[in-house]
């Protein structure tokens, strides 16, 4: 065609390069259930209330009692690059926040269905608007696009229907339904356990039962017995660590000697992100060798705080990494108040056997 001859730069549009960009972020239900728990954590919830068809398919709907939006912010909340966390560039050598970057609603809303009902606690009502492409959408044809006045207790309730709808590509790839929910509900047991305070529930639209309810105010205990059951809990080993050196601290539950498991358990929060880290994981492997039997495996639940300076939060588009300075000595830190913390524990072990 005339108007793109063979080896020519065009532009794309700008549907076409959202939708790329969302592709990044949102790869299935889970990682959008991700984003939205961590903005209602960031708007302090203390209760998170989840609901999910087919998989967060056909719909994920999550309820906080978080701050809420302001009113005249919800023109803005989906689109791209628009955040109340972040103001300068220098914010994100200190950020406290979960979110920086305004990304995720909007991605969301790029290939998804959203409608968002919010209150603040000054507000006298509840405010309901829909979105598409980053912008306020009219819930009908013909009618006005503007947020509307609507009953409502404090906080935010966001419903993303049709993920994927406008990518069949996506849509094809995620062909299991209770595969996108496990997943789904390994999300919400990795921030219960981190976030006991806060009480989640997640459950299918239409069941009677939650399949994870959580109390607010639980203790992490509570919650990893209440996640992987009894014969977990009563085998876990507290670990706490303050490093000097390295500027970090270390809390945690992992397993003794007792227990052993064929799948790795490893729930792993840096500055409270839920994050992976295959050269950690490789690490506390190595320690466990010693005292577990060939070919298992241990639970491992461990909170390290960096120094924020040292960490830097921007390097991946699901924020699943962070890299931090010091890495190789902080792992071999934290090996090593493992190492120690399993040694006294069979030492005491060995000595409570013999006595
Ligand atoms: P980010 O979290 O990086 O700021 P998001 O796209 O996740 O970007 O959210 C955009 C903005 O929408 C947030 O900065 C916040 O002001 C608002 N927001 C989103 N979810 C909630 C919520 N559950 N409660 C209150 N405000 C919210
Ligand atoms: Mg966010």
């Amino acid at each position: 065609p005339v108007d793109n001859p063979p080896g020519r730069i065009k532009r794309l549009n700008e549907a076409v390069i959202n939708r790329i960009a969302a592709g990044e972020i949102i790869h299935r239900p889970a990682n959008a259930l991700k984003e939205m728990i961590e903005n209602c954590l960031d708007a302090g919830a203390t209760s998170i209330q989840i609901t999910v068809k087919d998989g967060g398919l056909k719909l994920l709907q999550i309820q906080d009692n978080g701050q809420g939006i302001h009113k005249d912010d919800m023109s803005m909340v989906c689109e791209r690059f628009a955040t109340s966390k972040l103001k300068h560039f220098e914010d994100l050598q200190q950020i406290a926040t979960y979110g920086f970057r305004g990304e995720a609603l909007a991605s969301i809303s790029h290939v998804a269905h959203v409608t968002i009902t919010t209150k603040q606690e000054s507000s006298p009502c509840a405010w309901r608007a829909c979105y598409s492409d980053g912008k306020l959408k009219p819930p009908k044809p013909g009618m006005s696009a503007d947020p509307k006045p609507c009953a409502g207790n404090k906080g935010t309730q966001i419903v993303v229907e049709d993920l994927f709808y406008n990518v069949t590509t996506r849509r094809k790839a995620l062909k299991s339904a209770s595969e996108e929910y496990n997943r789904i509900l390994d999300v919400v047991h990795k921030y219960a356990i981190h976030n006991s305070k806060t009480s989640f529930t997640c459950k299918k639209q239409g069941a009677n039962t939650a399949d994870v309810h959580t109390a607010s105010a639980a203790r992490t205990l509570d919650n990893i017995r209440y996640v992987y059951g009894a014969a977990i809990a009563k085998e876990l080993l507290e670990v706490q660590h303050d490093d000097d050196r390295y500027e970090f601290k270390l809390e945690g539950y992992v397993s003794n000697a007792n227990f052993n498991t064929k799948k790795m358990a490893f729930l792993l929060f840096i500055n409270h992100r839920s994050v992976d880290s295959a050269n950690l994981k490789r690490a506390i492997e190595a320690v466990y060798t010693e005292y577990l039997p060939r070919g298992t495996h241990p639970f491992v639940y461990l909170s390290v705080e960096i120094k924020p300076q040292n960490v830097d939060v921007n390097v991946h588009p699901t924020k699943r990494e962070v890299h931090f300075l010091y890495e190789d000595k902080i792992i071999e830190n934290i090996c090593g108040a493992l190492q120690q913390r399993l040694a006294d524990a069979n030492q005491s072990r060995t000595f409570y056997t013999q006595s």
